[in-house]
C-alpha cells in the first residue's frame, strides 16, 4: 500500500502540532487506506488539524483518539459544505431536522444492549468482529412528535429520543466510535493478510494491533 508523500507530510505536521510520538505517524499511514477510500484531500486534512487545535479541552486526549477525531472533523466539514450548497440552490433548511432529516425517526444503539451508557455488542461474528444492533426512536422535533401521536393512535407505544437520552446521553459518540471499530477491524483484516505473506508473520500482526488499538500511554 503506497502512501503518498503529501499524506505523510500532513501526518508529520499533525504529529508535531500535538506533540505525538513518531509511532503515531506509522499508525496514521495505516489509516491512509480509509481516508483514500473516502476521497479525503490534503486540504481537508490540514483543515481538520486546525479544527482540532481549536477544540481546547475537548481535543483528543490520547494518541489513539486523534485519527478518529480527524475523521469526524472531516465529516462535519463536509456536512457543513453540503448544507451551504443546498442553500445556494435556493433550498431552505429552516424546517429541516438534523437528527431525523424530517423522517421522524432516529437510529440509535439498541437500548437492550446499552449498559451504563455504553453500547455493547450483541455477539461476535466468526471473524471475531463485534456485532452492534440499532433501534429506531421517535425524534424530538415536530415530525417526531407526530410520529409518537400516530403510533399511539395505532396502539403502538413508541420510545422517544428524549426519554432514550436519559439513560444513553452519549448515543451519538457511541455510534461514531463503534462505526470506527468496524473500520479498524477491516483494516486489520487487510493488513493481516499482507503481513502474513511477508516475513513479519504473527509478530507483525500483534504490533499492528498494538498500534491501532493503543489506548492511554505512559
Ligand atoms: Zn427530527
Amino acid at each position: 500500500m503506497a502512501v503518498p508523500g503529501w499524506y505523510t507530510t500532513w501526518a508529520e505536521t499533525h504529529r508535531k502540532t500535538f506533540v505525538l510520538s513518531a509511532e503515531w505517524v506509522d499508525a496514521a499511514e495505516l489509516w491512509w487506506e480509509i481516508f483514500e477510500s473516502r476521497g479525503v484531500t490534503g486540504s481537508e486534512l490540514t483543515a481538520a488539524t486546525r479544527d482540532l487545535m481549536t477544540l481546547g479541552a475537548n481535543a483528543p486526549k490520547y494518541p489513539g483518539d486523534h485519527l478518529p477525531a480527524v475523521e469526524r472533523s472531516i465529516g462535519r466539514a463536509r456536512n457543513a459544505a453540503a448544507v451551504e450548497r443546498r442553500k445556494s440552490y435556493g433550498e431552505t433548511d429552516a424546517a429541516r431536522c438534523d437528527l431525523c432529516l424530517d423522517g421522524g425517526w432516529v437510529i440509535v444503539p439498541h437500548p437492550k444492549f446499552v449498559r451504563n451508557g455504553r453500547w455493547e455488542p450483541s455477539h461476535y461474528r466468526e471473524s471475531g468482529s463485534p456485532n452492534y444492533v440499532t433501534a429506531a426512536v421517535a425524534c424530538k422535533c415536530d415530525r417526531g412528535q407526530s410520529t409518537v401521536e400516530s403510533c399511539g393512535q395505532q396502539n403502538r407505544p413508541t420510545q422517544t429520543l428524549a426519554n432514550y437520552e436519559t439513560f444513553c446521553p452519549n448515543w451519538r459518540i457511541e455510534l461514531d466510535e463503534k462505526a470506527h471499530a468496524e473500520h479498524r477491524s477491516h483494516v486489520i483484516g487487510e493488513q493481516a493478510a499482507s503481513l502474513a505473506d511477508g516475513a513479519d508473520g504473527a509478530d507483525g500482526i500483534d504490533r499492528l494491533k498494538q498500534r491501532l488499538f493503543s489506548g492511554p500511554r505512559g
